[in-house]
């Protein structure tokens, strides 16, 4: 049987919200037994929206990322649970059964990703269903549904393609995603003159570690940006200044950097 699965492409999300107002909407005060009891107000994000901010100002940059339950082939609360609390369905879908998961508060420190909730009234651990009451309906879950760019897609079967969230928690997530933010370096060369400094366009900047060589050339502001980069550290800066040696900066680092101002000297 396939496996009803989601794509986010962040590139696309704008940080609405609608997609979490629209899971609190389905699932606050109403009961889908036996997928899912009721949320109780305001307190649980089955859907949430991850600010994630890169750079410096003004080289700042904003995403947002989408992130729901990610049906785990190897799941971790499944592992938690005891009487089968939280099981697999056929179609794939984690569902954690709200009879038998009552009292169950390991289930909530199991997940990882942090998309598990504690409701203290009915001592209950819940979650993200992937709306499976609508998906039997024919139906597709709110969050899609509730999304006016299409940040979320339904996908008919379980994705081998795509980027994983967090993958270095190795539990083989379903749900897959597209521009997840990575590391950038950035700057902006100008000329030194004897009236002071310009804006350097169409000058060539190479960076370039042992295994990759990535090229680019300024804009008409002397800016430069190489984004997707996994590590900075271990990776040069090379600017070439026709008539000149290249100016050559060693990047250093975790996160993303801003270098600022470079200057080319007189002579190009
Ligand atoms: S994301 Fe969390 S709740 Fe969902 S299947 Fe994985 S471990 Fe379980
Ligand atoms: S509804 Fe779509 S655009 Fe808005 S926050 Fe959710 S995924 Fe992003």
């Amino acid at each position: 049987m396939s496996q009803p699965t989601m794509k986010v492409d962040v590139d696309k999300c704008t940080g609405c919200y609608a997609c979490f107002l629209a899971c609190r909407d389905e699932y606050t005060g109403n009961d889908y037994l036996p997928l899912s009891a009721a949320q109780p107000p305001a307190s649980q994000s089955w859907m949430r929206v991850e600010e994630i901010e890169r750079g410096t100002f003004p080289k700042l940059k904003v995403s947002y990322i989408p992130i729901m339950c990610q049906q785990c082939e190897d799941a971790p609360c499944i592992e938690a649970s005891t009487d089968g609390a939280v099981y697999r369905r056929d179609d794939g879908i984690v569902i954690i059964d709200p009879e038998k998961a009552k009292g169950q508060k390991a289930i909530v420190d199991s997940c990882p990703y942090g998309v598990i909730f504690w409701n203290a009234e009915k001592a209950l651990a819940q979650k993200c269903t992937f709306c499976a009451h609508l998906l039997e309906a024919g139906g597709e879950p709110r969050c899609i549904e509730a999304c006016p760019v299409a940040a979320i897609q339904l996908a008919g079967d379980r994705l081998d393609e795509g980027e994983k969230l967090h993958p270095e928690f190795g539990l083989d997530p379903a749900v897959k995603y597209a521009g997840l933010p990575k590391n950038f370096v950035t700057g902006e060369v100008v000329i030194k003159s004897e009236d002071g400094e310009e804006c350097a366009a169409n000058v060539t900047v190479v960076l370039k570690s042992d295994t990759e060589e990535h090229s680019t050339v300024t804009d008409i502001f002397g800016d430069f940006e190489f984004d997707g980069l996994t590590e900075l550290a271990g990776r040069i800066l090379i600017i070439h200044h026709d008539g000149h040696a290249p100016i050559e900066i060693p990047l250093a680092g975790e996160t993303s950097i801003d270098l600022g101002l470079i200057e080319l000297g007189f002579g190009l």
